[in-house]
């Protein structure tokens, strides 16, 4: 059911409208930039890229507008306050890098020539992130001229990253340098997507990751297995039976303490989840999966968004090669990761995992378990003030319900959220059709203009429901 059009969704439209070209022109200008910042010769475009949107930021407005460095590739840093001084802070996260593209990876057309085809502009990066950091450009133009304002409703910042498509191996460490001017009530990431082109939603949280790896140590070599096998205790053996003791008999992980502090899902969001019109086998073929398996009492969706996990990423050990040789290993290796929901702490994750794996072990197998840095989960409830203003924005601009959604993944996000202090939001009008990170990535220009008049309608919602405590 579609909701009648008051005056200022209009008047936002019409500046959209004549503005439009112009905007997309802009985009297919930035989008020329190939800014691939996995590869050491595109590191100038990489600096290039940051330039022009630093640049294009002023020209937009943005009083303060600045290039970071970082040992690895730079990030744009905008501010442009409100002139409400009690008005919210709201930081927009991206990113300006991209994924390395090649016209011989099956791309159509040049991946870096902007290309319009009926109703998408294909192009690396259309979509993942330059489309969906650039809305917001004309977004604020559009809040400004439908509002009569000079300055927008909430004191708006930018912070769009030039690593992220490398894993963003600075990231956290410029938050943490820059945590006083990025300080910000909320951060709305626009690096997602949304359920389908007729589905909006709202991404509320995101996974985190730990991974570790546990190597097993039996004998000094690998030794004969007639002279000793079944006499001493084997690696690979141990692995396995290390592995078979993950789960329980439900699929629940058997670590003693690794659900301790999960923030369970209320009644209401699954209800919400189950409204998203979700076609299993249509899932199970983009999973390229032939059957279905996860923790008892959950659905699929659940399974992926909103519960933890521990899943077995390798296992090896022995000999491998061909035909067969009869020895008793001398070490097998396990890699494992483990998915977190909001409330589980990954120090604690990993602690309950060193502490349970000896106890999986005979005697004679030493071990040593080694965890990588950790990404924390992130979650905002569904009453929050600024995920319900995401909510009738988004609404707004497409005249229809918004549902919610999660993201299994993990990402930078979680930085913000830790070292600021405030809650992400998820703010994407991308589709699982736009191909990230595959050839022929495009963004659909119906949707890409929603975007934008979702960020039009944002900030004066924001600032009219959630008035900064004095
Ligand atoms: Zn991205």
């Amino acid at each position: 059911m579609s909701q009648p059009v008051d005056s200022a969704v209009s008047a936002v439209r019409t500046y959209i409208e004549r503005h439009r070209a112009a905007f997309l022109d802009d985009l297919a200008e930035w989008l020329r930039i190939p800014s691939v910042s996995a590869q050491p010769d595109h590191a100038t475009d990489v600096r290039r890229s940051a330039d022009w949107l630093a640049a294009k930021l002023k020209e937009t407005g943005f009083p303060t507008t600045e290039v970071w460095h970082t040992p690895g590739a730079p990030a744009v840093y905008a501010e442009w306050p409100s002139a409400d001084p009690e008005a919210p802070t709201v930081l927009v996260y991206g990113h300006h890098d991209v994924q390395p593209a090649a016209r011989e990876d099956g791309w159509d057309t040049d991946p870096f020539e902007p290309v319009v085809r009926g109703d998408r502009l294909y192009a690396r990066g259309a979509a993942d992130d330059k489309g969906q950091v650039f809305f917001h450009t004309l977004g604020v133009r559009a809040h400004l001229a439908a509002t009569g304002r000079t300055t927008p409703a909430v004191h708006l910042k930018l912070l769009i990253e030039g690593e992220e498509e490398s894993g963003s191996p600075h990231f956290r460490a410029l938050v943490e340098q820059h945590a006083d001017r990025l300080a910000a009530d909320a951060v709305i990431v626009s690096d997602t997507g949304m359920w389908s082109e007729d589905t909006p939603t709202v991404c509320t949280g995101m996974r985190g990751l730990a991974e570790c790896e546990i190597r097993l140590y039996g004998p000094d070599q690998d030794i004969h297995s007639g002279s000793f096998g079944g006499a001493v205790p084997n690696p690979a053996t141990a692995a396995a039976r290390l592995v078979a003791a993950l789960h329980d008999e439900h699929e629940r992980v058997a670590v003693p303490g690794f659900y301790d502090g999960v923030v369970d899902l209320t009644d209401r969001e699954r209800e919400l989840l189950a409204a998203l019109p979700f076609d299993e086998a249509r899932w199970l073929r983009t999973a390229k999966s032939h059957g279905t398996l996860g923790e008892a009492g959950y659905s699929t969706l659940e399974r992926v968004w909103a519960r933890p996990t521990a899943e077995v990423n390798g296992i090896g050990g022995g000999y491998q090669g061909p035909g067969s040789k009869t020895i008793v290993p001398s070490s097998a290796t396990v890699k494992l990761s483990f998915r977190l929901v909001a409330g589980q702490d990954p120090e604690h994750v990993a602690n309950a995992v060193r502490a349970w794996v000896p106890g999986q072990l005979p005697d004679g197998i030493r071990h040593e378990t080694s965890f990588s840095p950790a990404t924390r989960p992130c979650l905002t409830p569904l009453d929050h003030p600024a995920l319900r203003s995401v909510v009738r924005a988004m609404g707004r601009a497409f005249g229809k319900p918004v549902l919610f959604t999660r993201e299994g993944g993990s990402g930078p996000a979680a930085d913000l959220q830790d070292v600021l202090g405030a809650p992400v939001l998820f703010l994407g009008i991308s589709v699982p059709s736009d191909g990230w990170h595959a050839p022929n990535e495009k963004v659909e220009l119906d949707l890409l203009l929603k975007g934008v008049e979702t960020s039009a309608h944002l900030w004066g919602d924001l600032a009219e429901h959630w008035r900064h405590a004095p």
